[in-house]
């Protein structure tokens, strides 16, 4: 894929994130392009109900901006700082989603109790300061809290995901919500207790891969064309 079909794709993305409520008005989402320090990542200030290819920028792996005339994000430091860390990683998103940042504001772990929150069995920490990530020392002290990890959470804010591509990151910031939700009606009336790690393997092995991210994106680009959103 070309650089102008990453834009296309991310921007994409980008919407459907925001038309299941995930990143809302302040969210972002981001993606390296293989093989170079390239990061396109969209405006700060724009509606992502309606980002289009023409609208993303490209930063480099500082978040200085190569490719555009705005802004990027405050919190591009977030993506950046895992990409420096991270050779592995290729898209990032930070969440503002609802569930997510309930569980980000208590010390109640989240445990893999159900499928959605299996990829998540490793744990999800905490950084522990509610503001904008938007220095280089920031985003460092979140990358290496991160880890290895395939989430984070920041407290009282957000979440931040990391994945090898944009359709393993948009289904694990969709399954991050969706888990944290059951997580917290199951704790309602009863207690939860996490799957046995026998099962989430079986469970992982068979969902989390290319195919099994794909499945997700398709299905959520087809609600969107049903919604009439545009998908191109
Ligand atoms: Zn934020």
């Amino acid at each position: 894929m070309d650089l102008e079909g990453y834009k296309a794709k991310t921007a994409l993305c980008c919407r459907l994130l925001q038309m299941e409520s995930l990143i809302e008005a302040s969210g972002h989402i981001s993606v390296r392009v293989p093989g170079t320090d390239q990061v396109l990542i969209h405006p700060m200030q724009a509606s992502r109900a309606t980002i289009g290819p023409k609208d993303m920028l490209v930063v480099d792996l500082e978040g200085k901006l190569l490719e555009g005339e705005v802004a990027p994000p405050s919190e591009t430091h977030i993506h950046v700082s895992i990409y420096r860390r991270r050779p592995d990683v290729l898209s990032v998103c930070h969440s503002h989603s609802h569930y997510a940042t309930v569980f980000s504001m208590v010390q109640r772990p989240i445990i893999p109790a159900c499928n959605a929150l299996s990829p998540f069995h490793e744990g999800i920490p905490v950084f522990p300061y509610s503001g904008h990530i938007d220095d280089r020392e920031k985003g460092e002290g979140l990358a290496q809290l991160l880890g290895k990890k395939r989430a984070l959470f920041i407290k009282g804010h957000g979440a931040v995901i990391a994945g090898s591509c944009l359709e393993e990151v948009f289904r694990g910031t969709a399954w991050l919500e969706k888990g944290a939700q059951l997580l917290w009606e199951a704790s309602q009336i009863g207690e939860p207790a996490p799957l046995p790690r026998e099962e989430i393997d079986v469970f992982l092995a068979r969902t989390w891969n290319p195919r099994g991210w794909r499945k997700e994106w398709d299905y959520y680009v087809s609600l969107a064309q049903q919604r009439g959103i545009t998908v191109d």
